[in-house]
């Protein structure tokens, strides 16, 4: 410990907190970093912001996100008592982990997932055990049988763009039944089924899901989660214990217009899909491994390059995708679908990258 932290509380030291991906400055950047979406925020929900950007900034939003949440459970079948809203799903996964999983039991969470988690467990004290994806880097639901103070899954997975499919899950959810199974549907919108429709059925299940990347708002931090009243009950007292107002008055009114506007949203997600799968066709004729994603984002290995290596030479390039120094996914590259103008950017920077392998291969082959 430095002299200078002898204030800091004993829950902060040691604690490793979580790195965003980098957000460049400056522009000409090629920001496949970060899951962003490539396209504009729905135009309708811009200017619902607009007209909230006046006099009535003098007061306080509606604490209840009451017009909100009734938008959200209208679309998802479910009574406004079961939605909870919260500033970006990652303030919703940490109320989450605070008031519902048991603490002084193990959360089990997939050993390749989002990196938050781990985050979280060492911020509230929780112990984090890492259940290992099989060789394939999927989920098996029969490993997380084993006793715990909860479940955290997301589906899709992230980094890898898994999919989780609904039968797994309902097997999960029908066996574990004495703690909160959290799944975290970060990515659901571009190619999972919702474990929204089990809420009715299992009081255990929590489903987060957030504006950030299928909304392309990311900026605007919304995020919100749905479930049993009793469980949106404890989130709603951790939020009422630590910040009555996590969602101002821009952010409520863009996010409910965000959420009318079906034709855009289904626009450019289908856009972002057909992306995805010329990006993944690309990467595999430049001898990418690419695992089957769901997700707006692909995890490719190339065998016979680093990927620390090619994340450098991309990045001269003013191209930004990610790479995770872990365990298990070191030689992987987590690349976000961009637009298809960014993709093919992409695809003609790895083109050059890699034509000394692509010929020597060629050669060698001959
Ligand atoms: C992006 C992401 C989130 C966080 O989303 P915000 O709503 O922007 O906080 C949560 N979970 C996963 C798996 C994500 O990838």
């Amino acid at each position: 410990m430095k002299d200078t932290d002898r204030f800091w509380s004993p829950a902060l030291r040691g604690l490793r907190a979580y790195t965003p991906g980098e957000q460049p400055q400056g522009d000409g950047w090629i920001k496949l970093n970060t899951n962003e979406n490539p396209y504009p925020p729905s135009a309708l929900a811009l200017q619902r912001m607009a007209e909230v950007v006046n006099d009535s900034l003098r007061l306080y939003p509606d604490p209840q996100a009451l017009a909100l949440r009734e938008t959200i459970a209208g679309q998802h079948g479910l009574q406004v008592d079961q939605v909870f809203v919260g500033n970006g799903s990652d303030e919703v996964l940490a109320h989450a982990f605070m008031g519902l999983l048991r603490h002084g039991r193990p959360v089990l969470v997939p050993d390749i997932s989002y990196s938050f988690y781990p985050v979280y467990c060492g911020l509230y004290g929780i112990t984090c055990q890492q259940v290992p994806l099989d060789d394939d880097f999927r989920v098996r639901v029969a490993d997380y049988l084993q006793p715990n103070g909860g479940v955290v899954l997301p589906n899709p997975n992230a980094p890898t763009g898994i999919v989780l499919p609904l039968d797994a899950l309902r097997w999960l959810l029908e066996r574990n039944t004495e703690s909160v199974v959290v799944i975290d549907e970060a990515y659901v919108d571009f190619g999972a089924e919702s474990a929204a429709a089990l809420i009715n059925e299992f009081p255990q299940l929590l489903v987060i899901q957030t504006l950030s990347k299928s909304r392309a708002l990311a900026g605007l931090r919304v995020g919100f989660a749905l479930g049993h009243a009793d469980l949106i009950r404890a989130l709603t007292t951790v939020k009422d214990s630590f910040n009555s107002y996590p969602l101002d008055r821009v952010a409520l009114a863009g996010a409910q217009a965000a959420l009318a506007d079906q034709a855009h949203f289904t626009d450019t997600t289908q856009r972002i899909v057909a992306s995805r799968e010329w990006l993944a066709t690309r990467l595999a004729a430049l001898g990418f491994e690419c695992l089957p994603s769901s997700a707006n984002f692909l995890l490719a290995r190339h065998p016979q390059r680093s990927a620390a290596q090619l994340q450098q030479a991309l990045r001269e390039r003013k191209i930004l995708v990610r790479h995770f120094n872990q365990p298990r996914i070191a030689d992987h590259l987590r690349i976000t679908v961009g637009s298809q103008a960014e993709c093919e950017a992409l695809v003609d920077a790895l083109s050059d990258l890699l034509a000394p392998i692509q010929n020597a291969n060629e050669v060698a082959s001959a």
